[in-house]
This record gives structure tokens, sequence and C-alpha cells, in this order.
């Protein structure tokens, strides 16, 4: 990992973002990417923000990258552009949970913060022999609580570190390597066999399911209407087609022409389904279908985003845009070119 052995406080935090719900070879890419445009705290926090969000484009959770560009400011401006030392006040800077601030606090500056993530939770909560729902706050205080006691206070980060590892190389969620592992002794769940029933994690609630139509308007020129997202909205700052989620008894074409009249004063017609894709966010899923639209009336005004721009095919390439949009854009760009 190209971040590891550094003592560089910005690079840490970075890659915390980085990788919070996201595998270490799908950041790394995007870090080295990310740490070449914005070499410095100084250099994130004076960029444009849609040029932090393209650089962010595919990782999702793009509220991450929003409070990164806004944390880097208060960095910046409040604290001569060095990140806090202390857990109590790096937590205060917008993005920066207790996870991240005892990550970065103890790889960074060796304070004895212990880190719980899911890799940490699995060690444990088998070591300990903890067999209570791990989606419950309460197993997770527990879990902090042992951590905190056993945390070292001479090498907080390679401990944290070391702990984090034994859970994605060693005491991997099926079939753990026991045998193999440095903390065998000791561990209850090895010595009463109980490694495949913890941690016990009750079944996720099911998540709705949406579908949405969007509209692609074509001008006569060729160009295509794109929309930016408010900015407290889920993905916000991005933009999109614009169009939104069908509603009972209507089609999705009806959809798309409702939509449009309701988010830019026009009246479409929705001709032909051009793609159709599935995306799973974490607590929904939607059907994206995106129709080709004609324009029969009107002057399209942002009435519900926070501005609106007609583009040639490809310009759409130089835009931030959520992954299901980027797959159309991709799909448009790659039709138009052959
Ligand atoms: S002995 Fe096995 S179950 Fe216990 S911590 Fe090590 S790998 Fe995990």
């Amino acid at each position: 990992m190209p971040w590891r052995g550094s003592k560089d406080p910005y690079k840490i935090w970075i890659s915390e973002i980085m990788l919070q719900q996201t595998r270490v070879e799908q950041a790394r890419p995007y870090f080295e990417r990310f740490m070449s445009l914005f070499p410095t705290v100084f250099d994130l926090a004076k960029a444009d923000q849609q040029k932090v969000l393209k650089a962010w484009e595919g990782l999702g959770y793009y509220s991450r990258a929003r409070n990164l560009h806004a944390a880097s400011k208060m960095i910046v401006d409040q604290y001569d552009g060095k990140l806090p030392e202390q857990y109590e006040e790096i937590i205060k800077l917008k993005g920066i949970g207790p996870y991240s601030a005892a990550a970065i606090t103890s790889i960074a500056f060796g304070k004895p913060n212990a880190v719980v993530d899911g890799n940490v939770i699995r060690v444990i909560t088998r070591y300990f022999g903890i067999e209570d729902d791990i989606r419950s706050t309460r197993t997770v205080k527990q879990v902090q609580e042992h951590v905190n006691e056993l945390i070292s206070y001479e090498y907080p980060a390679e401990f944290n570190q070391g702990l984090m590892e034994i859970g994605s190389l060693v005491c991997k969620p099926t079939n753990p390597d026991c045998s193999n592992c440095p903390i065998q002794i000791g561990c209850v769940a090895t010595k009463t066999a109980k490694t495949d029933s913890i941690p016990y994690k009750s079944p996720a609630k099911k998540t709705p399911h949406k579908h949405i139509g969007v509209g692609i308007i074509e001008r006569e020129d060729g160009k295509v209407l794109i929309a930016l997202r408010p900015e407290d909205v889920m993905l916000g700052g991005l933009w999109e087609f614009p169009g939104g989620k069908q509603e009972e008894g209507e089609s999705i074409q009806q959809t798309v022409e409702r939509e449009l009249k309701e988010e830019l004063g026009v009246e479409v017609h929705a001709y032909k389904e051009f793609m159709k894709l599935k995306h799973v966010y974490s607590h929904f899923s939607i059907t994206l279908h995106a129709f080709n639209c004609k324009l029969i009336s009107g002057k399209a005004k942002p009435k519900k985003s926070q501005e609106i721009r007609w583009v040639s095919i490809d310009e759409l390439e130089e835009y931030p845009f959520p992954k299901a949009n980027k797959q159309l854009t991709e799909k448009l760009v790659s039709e138009f070119s052959s």
C-alpha cells in the first residue's frame, strides 16, 4: 500500500477516508491520483470542489469527498495547515469520526487511541468469545473497551495496524488460519470451535428498490442537457441527467416526462429507452431507465438543481457524475465516437 510506512498526517488522513468501505486494491489508484492532483493540504483547500469530486468519481460516498475538502479548508484556516494531533481536536473536523480520529492520531502522531473497524471487531469478538450481535452498538462498545485496555502505549500505530492486519490476513471471515495466528493462545473461539458462529451478525433489513427515469434531451446542435445536484442532498455537487422516481400508476416514460416538466419546466417526448441499469446504494437500490427525449416546448430552467448546462457528448467526461450516470455517459461517449 503506497501510504504504509508514511508518517505524513495528510497522506494518512486521505488514505483512511478512502479506505472506509472501499477495498485496498480499489483505493490504491485513487489514492495515487489524488496525491498527484492535491499533493498537500494547501492544494486541496484551494482546489475547486468539482475537481475534488471528479478525482473521487467512482469511489462512491461523495459526502466523504465534500467533507475532506471542507476539512482541508478548516486545517489551513484554523491550524496553519497542520492536522491537529489530539483526538478531541481532530474529531471536530468534518468527516472524521471515532475510527478515523483514532487511526490518524495513532499512526501519524503515536497517540494510544485504539481503532475499531470490521476486522478488529471480528478478531476481538472471536478472541474473547463475544457472541452478541455485532450490529448492536453495545457490542461494538464492548470491543472498543477491550482494545482500549490492550493497546500498546509504546507502539500504538503498530498495535492498531497489526490487529487490523490479523483480521484481514489471518482471522478471515471464513476459514480463519488459527494454526498460524500469533494470538491463538488465549483465543476463546478457536478453543471452543466457535469460529463459524462468532462474530454473529443479525440478518440485514430488506432495502427498498426504486425505479428512476431520467431524460437525455438532445438539442439540434447535438448538445445534451445535464443538471448540477443541490449541495445539501445525497450525491450533492455531482452532475446528472435530470429525472426522478417513478410514482405509482405511471409508466416509466410518463415518469421522465413528468419529472422533466417539474425540474426544468419543459414539455418533452420520451421516445426511446436508451439504457437500463441497476445500481445498489447503502440503503436502497435502483433501476435507472434513461430515455432519449425530444423537446416539445418551453425553455429549460434549473428549478430543482443548482445549475443546468448544455454540453457536447465529448465534454461529458469533464464533469463528475454519480456511478449510475457515469455508466450512461460512457455509453453515450462510446456510441458517439463509434
Ligand atoms: S486463533 Fe483463529 S479465531 Fe482466534 S484470533 Fe486467531 S485466527 Fe482468529
